[in-house]
Formats: C-alpha cells, sequence, structure tokens
C-alpha cells in the first residue's frame, strides 16, 4: 500500500471512529435513564460472551504467545475471574446506584434543604488495553463501565491482531454497534482512538505509553484512568516464614513467565538471609517448571524485542559485577521457537545497572540486601510509586513502617498478586503506576459521575441570616459567627 493509500485508509477509520462515538452517544443520550435492569442484562450478556467463547480466546492467546501460553493460567486469569467480577457487580449493583443522603448546612438542615449525591453514567468510555492478558484486561474495564450504565468502545493492543479480531468477531453477537464496539488497527489507530471524544478514558500499558495517552485525552479534557506498570518490590522482613515466602514469591514471578504488571520485579532482603532464600527460590522453581523451557504451563516472552530487551539487562548487570544464576535450564538462556526462559536470578546488583531501572515485565529477579529495615524505603526510592508492594513478615510495626514510608498503587502481605483478586478492593495505580482504579465500589464511581444534587427549601432562607442585599447589621452578626469580629 503506498503512503497515501495509507493516509486515506486511516482519514477513513477515524472519521468511522467519530462517527462510532457519536453513534454511541447519541443512543445514550435517548436512552436517559440507564435502568438497573439494562445494565444487569448487558452485565449477563458479557457473562455469556466469556462463558461461551472462553475456549477460542484461549486457543487464540496461546497461538499469539506462539503456543507458550498455559491455558489453564487463561481459564483462570482471564475468564474465571472477570465471571467473579461480573457476578460480584451484580450482587452490589443495586447498593452502588442508590441515592447517598448527604448532610445540610445550617441554617438549610433546619429548614428543610436537603443535599444528595447521585452516580450518573458518564456516558462513552474507551477502553485501550494491553497483549499480555488480552481477553482479562479488555473486559475488566468493560464491567465497571456496563455496571456504571455507560457504553464503550474497545481497542484491543495490535501485538495481538487475532485477539482483536476474535473480540471484532464476537462482540456484536451480544452487544448492539450502540452499546460496545470493538476497534482494530495498528498503533495509529490506538492514537488517534486516545484523541476521541470520550467521556472517560481507561488505558491499561506502559507508563511511558500513558503518558501520551493522556496528553491526548487532554486534548478534549477526557478523564482517564491510566492502569500502569512500574518496578514492585518484594520485602521480606526478619519474621518472614522464609520457605513460604520463597514459594510464594517464585510462583508470583513466575506466572505468565513474569509478564504482568503485579510481577514482583525485584526482592529485598536481610543479608544473613538471602542464600536461604534464593535456595527456596530455585528448588520452587524446579518443583512447579520441571524442564522449564518445554513446560506447558508456562509462558514463553512474547516476541524477539522484549526477549532482546531482557538479555540487554543481563548482559548489561553481569558486565557490571552481578552474579547470574540461571535456574531450570542449563547453558540454553531459552526455547528456541518459543522464548520459554529459564528464571534468571541477579546478585549484588546496584543503581548503575539497567535492570534496576527498566520494569523487568520477564524472569529476571534481581536481589538487593539490606542490614536494616530503615534503609529499605531509600533504596525503594529511586522506583518510587510502583503498582504493588509487597511484603513478607508478621511484625506488624515493621509492615506499619513500610506502608507509611513507601508508597505504592496496592499492598500484599505475605503473598503475591492476590490483592488484585479481591473484587471488594480497589485496584489501580499511583504516580508512575498510574491513576483511578476499578473493581469494587471504586470502579463502578470512577465510572460514574458523582453528581451533586441540593434541593431548596420553599422558605426563603436568606432573608432569615440577612444574607440578601441590602447587607445590614443581622448579616455582620451572622457572619462575625463564623469568622470573629470584623
Ligand atoms: P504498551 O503501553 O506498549 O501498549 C498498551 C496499548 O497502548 C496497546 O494496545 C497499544 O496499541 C496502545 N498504544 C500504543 N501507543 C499508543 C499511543 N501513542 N496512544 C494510544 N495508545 C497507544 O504496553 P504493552 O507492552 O502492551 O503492555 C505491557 C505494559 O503494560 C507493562 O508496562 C505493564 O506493567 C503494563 N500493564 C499494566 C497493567 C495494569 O493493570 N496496571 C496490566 C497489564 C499490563
Amino acid at each position: 500500500m503506498s503512503e497515501a493509500e495509507h493516509n486515506n485508509v486511516t482519514e477513513l477509520a477515524v472519521h468511522n471512529l467519530e462517527a462510532l462515538v457519536e453513534l454511541q452517544r447519541s443512543k445514550f443520550r435517548a436512552e436517559g435513564e440507564v435502568t438497573y435492569e439494562t445494565r444487569i442484562d448487558r452485565l449477563k450478556r458479557l457473562r455469556a460472551l466469556i462463558v461461551e467463547n472462553k475456549t477460542e480466546f484461549a486457543a487464540t492467546t496461546k497461538r499469539e504467545f506462539n503456543g507458550a501460553r498455559s491455558y489453564e493460567f487463561s481459564l483462570f486469569s482471564e475468564f474465571a475471574s472477570k465471571v467473579e467480577a461480573i457476578d460480584y457487580s451484580m450482587k452490589n449493583l443495586k447498593a452502588w446506584m442508590k441515592p447517598e443522603g448527604r448532610k445540610t448546612n445550617k441554617p438549610m438542615n433546619f429548614l428543610g434543604g436537603k443535599g444528595q449525591v447521585r452516580y450518573f453514567p458518564k456516558g462513552v468510555v474507551g477502553i485501550i488495553s494491553p497483549w499480555n492478558l488480552p481477553f482479562g484486561l479488555t473486559v475488566a474495564p468493560l464491567i465497571s463501565a456496563l455496571a456504571a450504565g455507560n457504553r464503550a468502545l474497545l481497542k484491543p493492543s495490535e501485538y495481538v491482531p487475532e485477539t482483536a479480531a476474535l473480540f471484532a468477531e464476537v462482540v456484536p453477537k451480544y452487544f448492539s454497534k450502540d452499546e460496545v464496539a470493538v476497534v482494530t488497527g495498528g498503533v495509529d489507530i490506538s492514537q488517534r482512538f486516545a484523541e476521541l471524544p470520550f467521556d472517560h478514558l481507561l488505558f491499561t500499558g506502559s507508563t511511558h505509553v500513558g503518558r501520551q495517552v493522556m496528553q491526548s485525552a487532554a486534548k478534549n479534557l477526557v478523564p482517564v484512568t491510566l492502569e500502569l506498570g512500574g518496578k514492585s518490590p518484594v520485602v521480606i522482613g526478619r519474621s518472614a516464614k522464609l520457605d513460604l515466602a520463597g514459594t510464594r514469591l517464585t510462583f508470583g514471578k513466575l506466572l505468565n513467565g513474569g509478564q504482568l504488571c503485579l510481577s514482583p520485579d525485584y526482592v529485598l532482603v536481610p543479608e544473613e538471609m538471602e542464600e536461604q532464600l534464593i535456595a527456596r527460590v530455585i528448588h520452587e522453581t524446579q518443583s512447579m517448571y520441571p524442564n522449564i523451557t518445554e513446560n506447558n504451563d508456562y509462558a514463553g516472552v512474547f516476541n524477539e524485542r522484549h526477549f532482546a530487551r531482557l538479555q540487554s539487562y543481563i548482559d548489561d548487570a553481569v558486565s557490571k559485577g552481578a552474579k547470574l544464576t540461571i535456574v531450570g535450564a542449563d547453558k540454553t538462556r531459552a526455547s528456541k521457537d518459543n522464548r520459554r526462559m529459564p528464571l534468571h536470578i541477579l546478585q549484588n546488583v546496584n543503581e548503575d545497572m539497567q535492570v534496576m531501572h527498566e520494569e523487568i515485565f520477564g524472569p529476571i529477579l534481581p536481589v538487593m540486601t539490606y542490614a536494616d529495615i530503615s534503609e529499605v524505603p531509600d533504596m525503594i526510592e529511586p522506583r518510587r510509586n510502583p503498582l504493588a508492594m509487597y511484603y513478607f513478615g508478621k511484625d506488624k510495626t515493621e509492615q506499619e513502617y513500610l506502608l507509611s514510608h513507601v508508597q505504592s498503587g496496592g499492598v500484599c502481605i505475605n503473598d503475591i498478586t492476590l490483592h488484585y483478586v479481591q473484587e471488594d478492593l480497589p485496584f489501580g495505580g499511583f504516580g508512575a503506576s498510574g491513576m483511578g482504579a476499578y473493581h469494587g465500589p471504586e470502579g463502578f464511581k470512577n465510572m460514574s459521575h458523582a453528581r451533586a444534587i441540593y434541593s431548596q427549601t420553599m422558605l426563603d432562607v436568606l432573608p432569615i441570616i440577612g444574607a440578601r442585599p441590602p447587607f445590614g447589621p443581622k448579616f455582620r452578626k451572622n457572619i462575625s459567627k463564623i469568622l470573629g469580629s470584623i
């Protein structure tokens, strides 16, 4: 295709995108109140979409991971957890939708003025999703969007074109185009998508692209939720049950080959516990994933670009003095055809190494040591505001110390990633790892407009307090009750 032809196609696509937003918005306006029954009906249709198409989506994702993606992992993380999220939303929706009565100020509180907050749908929500959980991270924000009464446009990642095409084929069987529609295409379409005049835009992806998305959304003052990444630390306390911590750390680190936003990125461990922790991680890696480069429960690195990136972190760290232990394979660094890469543990790491600054998103585990817990916040600071902080230990004082000295999107104590599947907890980042949240009541509120409604009494209130001109002594007396002598 020539460049001119390409530009024409893009222009046509963009024109269609704008028309799609306008179609959804006009239907939204015409609909008026989005009733509880309508929202439940949409959630039920989404539930049916998941249950009836899970196998095909799971098989497609496996193909897009070059065959190296655990089917069981997909079943839980991409499908079962989303069905649970829908059931949870349906159970709580009535309570979330209830208007909240609020107190009113003096003297209106005595005279019958009434305040309330009501949650109205925003309108049309755009959802941009990444490749690592291509079904789950497209559908999860949609659950909050539909529960809140919105319509939605979905833009799956261009790195999973088969999944995107399957979404485009399947979604119209469950939703009319004016309720939920799918946009496919390359990064140019994603860019244009982020510039559309949505009523809310939810982006899941890297911090780098998140910045660009926020700039695009700013053109139309579109409110954004950014679900980004970062370097989530694992702090092992001296009171930790070390074997259990090692098991859970290994499980969390190697889920999806380390390619989760919540993957533990690096570990901070008391210096005298370092070798014991590493021995446990090695043992657990071998027992969970025997023959790791061929193991069907283990995911490969998604593409060559990411594989080269990971190799460059390792080479850079080793050249600067890190000690490397490869677990689960002898000399091979990964299976050739689908890049199932063994776990690479790095010790003696320092701030000069790239691996300590970039989100790893793969099976590399840097280990840092500390002498006293008071050193830990400063050690984490160069990688501030990660998506998660993990703490292993029973020492409540230490736990509180970390909670108040280290900021992060969420926290999981004595486990890895499991705060994500607690539907009643908000999920989201903070600062570099994102803004806003979904899941739980916060997801509903995030996708709703909390509208303040004040209903005034029929009494003529202002003259009672002298607050309408001509102002006089009554007004001054009342105002001096608030401000002191005037
Ligand atoms: P990415 O940022 O490269 O891409 C994400 C999406 O952004 C893709 O769909 C892409 O089409 C789109 N995109 C690219 N450039 C764009 C632009 N200029 N404007 C608008 N959209 C654009 O991320 P990725 O490689 O697909 O995913 C990995 C990253 O996502 C990691 O950083 C990971 O931590 C993060 N992530 C975060 C969460 C979370 O919930 N917080 C979940 C999964 C992944």
